[in-house]
Order: C-alpha cells, then structure tokens, then sequence
C-alpha cells in the first residue's frame, strides 16, 4: 500500500492574486490508491468520526475545520460527527486503532495544528514547505478501506483564517482532507487537489466527481473490526 502512504501537503507561502478561475474538467481526478481497480476508500455508509486538536491554532480555525467538513459531506454524502477536542499531536506512524485515547474503535480523524517541533512528520519535501500534510490510514489487515487518518497544520507557516483567497486556511483544510478522503494531487489549476490547492477556493468540478466515486454513490463498505 504504498500509494496510500505518499505524504501527501499543500505547498506553503503561496502567494496567489485574485484571477478568474480556470474551468475545470470532471474527469481532473486522481485516487491515493487503486486495489482490484477499484478505489481505496471509506465505508461511506456510517458516520466518520473526527477531532480537533486547536491548541496553537489561529483564532477561526476551528470554524474553517467546520465549514471544510461541510463541504466534503456534501461532496461524499457522508455523514460527519465531531468529538469534540483533543490534545493528540499525530506522528508518523500514528496508528489507526488507540484504544487507551479513544476506546474500542478506530481513532477518529485528527485535525492538529502543531509546530515542525512537536511531530516527526515533515513539512517539506521535494523541495517544498508544505503549511499542511495528510494521510488516510487503512485497517491494519486491510489495505482495501480507509478506516481513520490525519491532518496536520503548520503553526510556522500559517495561513489566513477563511475562503476568500486561494491557499487561505478553509480551503488548505478542505485540500488535506480531500486527501483523507482518498484523492491524490492532479495538475489542474481549476482543482483544489493541485498541489498547491489551485486557483481556487473551493473544490472543482474534478474534485467532486472524484470524491462522489469514493462517496455515498460508491456503495457500502463492511467495515473491517479493529482486533485489540
Ligand atoms: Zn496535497
């Protein structure tokens, strides 16, 4: 399962100037992993569980993380349940089953802002400093399905609170977790999976037809059992 463990981040510092968008295409789609030509993916028919760990976030983030939820529930048809807050700083190999913070159940997602200090996982690559990184993480027995996952945020590398300009924080959310969902970056500037997040503030025709395939419309998963 090694596509599923690209480090998948969103370039930082990007400077962008308000331009009219580029018209996108429904077929800009790319999946993190493919299995048996199908898509790795959720279970999309029960809740995804997520928390918020917004200790050294900037004030409004936790309202940027609602509203990007919003916008991928309404582009999977899954359902989302917040938790409430937590205090886990994800690392590298953060496990998709922690049963002592969470109980007897796949952790939820993690949203953490968290320094470069605080984590082993890296905010560049290939050149690159990235505001934020993600990653789905699959059942340990089952490549097939995605069953918790990670977003990290970069307090060194801060990005305005809001929607109103490209690489702004709601949309640098919405791009980690289009990553969480399963979707890898695509060329496309008219796309939110670029991987600086495009030219745009919200996702593209491209995204939401690849989300929709990893989505509701996709079908029913069983859910793999977490074995203790
Ligand atoms: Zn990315």
């Amino acid at each position: 399962m090694a596509a599923a463990l690209v480090a998948a981040g969103i370039a930082g510092g990007v400077t962008a100037t308000r331009t009219i968008a580029p018209k996108g295409s429904s077929s800009d789609y790319k999946f993190l992993a493919v299995i048996g030509g199908k898509p790795v993916r959720w279970n999309p028919c029960q809740p995804i569980h997520y928390t918020i760990d917004a200790g050294a976030a900037p004030q409004g983030s936790v309202d940027d993380v609602y509203e990007a939820i919003r916008r991928i529930s309404s582009a999977t048809g899954i359902t989302f349940v917040y938790d409430g807050p937590t205090t886990e700083v994800p690392q590298r190999d953060r496990p998709p089953y922690e049963p002592d913070r969470y109980g007897n159940r796949w952790a939820p997602v993690v949203i953490a802002w968290v320094s470069p200090s605080q984590t082993d996982i890296p905010f560049s690559g290939n050149g690159h400093a990235f505001a934020a990184v993600a990653r789905p993480l699959t059942a340990p027995d089952d490549p097939r399905q995605f069953v918790s996952g990670w977003v990290v945020m970069n307090v060194q590398d801060p990005n305005p609170p809001g929607w109103s300009e490209p690489g702004d924080q709601g949309p640098t959310v919405l791009h980690e977790l289009g990553h969480v969902m399963g979707l890898n970056h695509v060329t496309s500037k008219a796309e939110l999976m670029e991987p600086s997040g495009g030219l745009v503030t919200d996702l593209g025709p491209g995204d939401r037809e690849g989300l929709a395939l990893l989505g509701r419309p996709a079908g029913c998963l069983v859910e793999p059992v977490p074995v203790p």
